[in-house]
């Protein structure tokens, strides 16, 4: 018999969360997000539960290569943009779109127009504006000049105007309000055409205000949620169940310790619950004393220190949990967020860090 630890993909839920994402954006195209290798539910299942999608949105070349070899004929957009004059063949080779965000992007295209535009190349480009995360993009001041310059430019097409918000899920952040990056927004493509590419899943769910083209949501479509409100309260399905089993049982009296580093001290006679699952699973090992985890579908606690292969739970109101009991460490009946949440983390991060070493099953 296998290690009993199993992520099971739930694609019907994917489509769902597509769904809903559509709705709250009418009008909208969306691109479904599909970095990290579909947020670490695998590429080609993200291509299926994202079927319906407009396009897909990712940052990696290859994973966009695959796209194309697996039979995605809509539009791939390469978020990061082209990381050197090379890419631009890549792009031409399998009709890829991209972000522009900054001048030497521009110079590559510059010198290699001549040679795509004898071939009929045309690429789609989204220019990217910095409207305050300062990471990638034109300041919004130079924006005009570099869409005037990629606008001269005998090898593009369209060109949509992109942002990306650093605080779209904190309406009143403090010092960077997502108001204020939109007046950046606008200002700095005031007079220019095209379309709008500005929503991630915190502007989908937070911001039906914004007015996009194009949505591009990510966490929402696998069911996490960016903040501001519960997966349940907005509609959203678990797309990544990972679950596990009870391998052993211990009793323990009062003043025992339990795990690496002994951090826990049973307060009295316990039942401790041993899972396969740990930190090389993909399970986050900060996850501390009381983190919520489901065994026979009923809530319990994680106790003691999570360690590479295994963690330890509460079975002590739980006496009809024995060996072989099923354990749900995050996923339907117990949202991502939660455990997340209590890791000092995001979803975001525990799915794209799903190990390899985990069978994947759908369901
Ligand atoms: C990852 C990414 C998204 C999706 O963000 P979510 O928060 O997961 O919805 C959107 N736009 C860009 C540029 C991204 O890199």
């Amino acid at each position: 018999m296998p290690r009993p630890i199993l992520a099971t993909i739930h694609v019907d839920s994917m489509k769902h969360n597509l769904a809903v994402a559509k709705a709250k954006s009418p009008g909208a195209k969306a691109w479904g997000v599909v970095k990290a290798h579909g947020y670490g539910h695998g590429l080609e299942r993200a291509m299926r539960g994202f079927a319906d999608a407009d396009g897909l949105a990712l940052i990696e070349f290859d994973n966009a290569v695959k796209l194309r070899e697996m039979g995605w004929k809509k539009p791939i957009l390469l978020l990061e943009g082209f990381f050197g004059p090379a890419d631009l063949h890549t792009m031409a080779g399998y009709e890829l779109q991209a972000a522009v965000h900054c001048n030497q992007q521009l110079e590559w295209l510059e010198a290699a127009q001549d040679q795509l535009a004898a071939r009929g190349i045309r690429f789609d480009l989204h220019l990217k504006m910095n409207t305050g995360m300062n990471r990638l993009g034109f300041m919004p001041d130079a924006f005009a000049a570099a869409h005037a310059r990629l606008s001269a430019i005998r090898c593009v097409g369209s060109i949509t105007m992109m942002t990306h918000f650093a605080n779209a899920d904190d309406v009143d952040h403090p010092l960077l309000p997502i108001r204020e990056q939109i007046r950046r927004f606008e200002r700095g493509t005031a007079g220019l055409p095209g379309a709008r590419s500005l929503s991630n899943s915190a502007g989908v769910l937070l911001h039906q205000e914004l007015k996009n083209d194009w949505i591009r949501p990510g966490i929402m479509l696998y069911g996490g949620t960016p903040g501001g409100g519960s997966a349940e309260e907005f509609g959203l399905q678990a797309t990544m169940t990972l679950s596990s089993e009870i391998i052993g049982v211990q009793d323990i009296a009062a003043g025992e310790l339990v795990g690496y580093g002994s951090r826990f001290r049973a307060e009295g006679q316990m039942r401790v619950g041993v899972v396969a699952c740990g930190y090389a699973d993909g399970y986050p090992r900060v996850a501390p004393l009381g983190t919520p985890v489901l065994v026979d579908g009923v809530r319990t606690r994680l106790v003691g220190r999570v360690s590479m292969d295994m963690l330890t739970v509460d079975l002590t109101d739980l006496p009809q949990a024995r060996i072989g009991s099923p354990v749900v460490l995050w996923g339907r009946g117990l949202p991502i967020d939660e455990v997340a949440e209590q890791a000092g983390t995001i979803g975001y991060e525990l799915m794209c860090a799903l190990a390899p070493r985990v069978p994947v099953v759908e369901g």
